[in-house]
C-alpha cells in the first residue's frame, strides 16, 4: 500500500503542481486586472414579462483579459473566493454599478433597480455596510435603487450577525433578493424572518417547463409561498416561449433570461432603459 501511495504521489506530483502554478499566476493576473480596470460589468434586464419593460437590471461581472479575451465569472470568482480577492471584487463591482446607476440618471434613463451579486464573505466583511454607506452618499443612490442578491446558503449560515446586517442594509434603503432559490437549503422561518423583496427562482427549475411535472408544481408551491409572504419572485434562465408562457399563466410575470436578452455593457442597455424622472 505503502508502495502504491508512493507511486500515486509521484504521479499526481506535477500535474498539482501546475495546477498551483496556474493558480497563483490567475491571482496574480487578477490583482492586476482589479488594480488597471479590466474588470467590467455588463448588465442583464429583468422584465415584465407581460408587458415587455424593463423592471430591473443585473450587474454580472466579466474580466475583459488582455490575451485570453472576455472571460465569464465561472472562471474566475472561484479562485477570488479561495484568495479572499472576492471582497476587492465586490467592493470595485458594488462601486462600479451606483457609478453606472447615477451615469443613467444623468442621461435621463433609470434601470428601475442595480441588483449587484453579494459574495458570502464580503457579506460578512465588517466593512461592508460603511463601504455601502459611503457609495450611497457618493453616488445619490436613492431607496431601493440598489438591490443586493444573496444565495440562501449565504443568508441562512450563521443566522445572527446575518440578521444584523440584513437589518442594517434595509436601513440603508437597499432592496434584498434571495438568489438561486430553491437550490440551497431552506428554511421557512428564515425567510419569514427574513423578508426579502425578492425571490429568484434558480434557472434548474425553469428549465424544464412545462414538460416536467415535479418542476411545474415546484414553481407554482414557490409562486404560493412567495405571495404569501409579499415577496416578488423572478424567475430566471427564460430561454423558451413555452417556459415565459407557463411562468406567465402562473402570475410570474418577472422574468430573466436569453429570450429577452443576453447581459450586455451598459451602452447597449441605455436606450431600451425608461425615461427619467
Ligand atoms: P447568477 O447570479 O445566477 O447570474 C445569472 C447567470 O445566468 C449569469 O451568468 C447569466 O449570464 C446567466 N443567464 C442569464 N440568463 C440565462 C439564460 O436564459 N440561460 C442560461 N443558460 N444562462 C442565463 P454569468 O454572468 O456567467 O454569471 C455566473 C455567476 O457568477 C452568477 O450567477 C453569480 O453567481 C456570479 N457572479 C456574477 N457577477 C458577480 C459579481 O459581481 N460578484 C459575485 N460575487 N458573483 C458574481
Ligand atoms: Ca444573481
Ligand atoms: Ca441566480
Ligand atoms: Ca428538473
Amino acid at each position: 500500500a505503502k508502495q502504491a501511495g508512493r507511486a500515486r504521489y509521484s504521479f499526481y506530483q506535477p500535474d498539482m503542481d501546475a495546477a498551483l502554478a496556474a493558480r497563483l499566476e490567475m491571482e496574480r493576473e487578477l490583482a492586476e486586472a482589479i488594480r488597471s480596470g479590466q474588470l467590467v460589468l455588463h448588465y442583464q434586464p429583468i422584465l415584465d414579462a407581460r408587458s415587455g419593460t424593463i423592471s430591473s437590471v443585473e450587474a454580472l461581472v466579466r474580466w475583459q483579459h488582455p490575451v485570453r479575451g472576455l472571460l465569464y465569472p465561472g472562471t474566475f470568482i472561484p479562485v477570488a473566493e479561495d484568495s479572499g480577492q472576492i471582497r476587492e471584487i465586490g467592493a470595485w463591482t458594488l462601486e462600479a454599478a451606483c457609478q453606472q446607476l447615477a451615469r443613467w440618471k444623468t442621461m435621463g434613463r433609470h434601470p428601475g433597480s442595480i441588483a449587484v451579486n453579494l459574495s458570502a464573505s464580503h457579506f460578512r466583511d465588517a466593512r461592508l455596510i460603511d463601504q455601502l454607506s459611503e457609495l450611497i452618499r457618493a453616488y445619490g443612490v436613492g431607496k431601493g435603487e440598489l438591490t443586493i442578491e444573496l444565495t440562501e446558503s449565504t443568508v441562512m449560515s450563521d443566522s445572527e450577525t446575518s440578521m444584523q446586517t440584513i437589518q442594517a442594509l434595509r436601513g440603508l434603503g437597499l432592496s434584498l433578493a434571495v438568489d438561486d432559490f430553491g437550490t440551497g437549503y431552506s428554511s421557512l422561518a428564515y425567510l419569514k424572518l427574513l423578508r426579502p423583496q425578492k425571490l429568484k427562482v434558480d434557472r434548474s427549475f425553469v428549465r424544464d417547463l412545462p414538460d416536467d411535472p415535479d418542476d411545474c408544481v415546484l414553481v407554482r408551491a414557490v409562486l404560493g409561498l412567495a405571495e404569501a409572504l409579499d415577496i416578488d419572485v423572478v424567475a430566471e434562465g427564460v430561454e423558451t416561449e413555452a417556459q415565459r408562457d407557463f411562468l406567465l399563466a402562473a402570475n410570474c410575470n418577472q422574468q430573466q433570461g436569453y429570450l429577452f436578452a443576453r447581459p450586455m455593457p451598459a451602452e447597449e442597455l441605455s436606450g431600451r432603459l425608461r425615461t427619467w424622472p
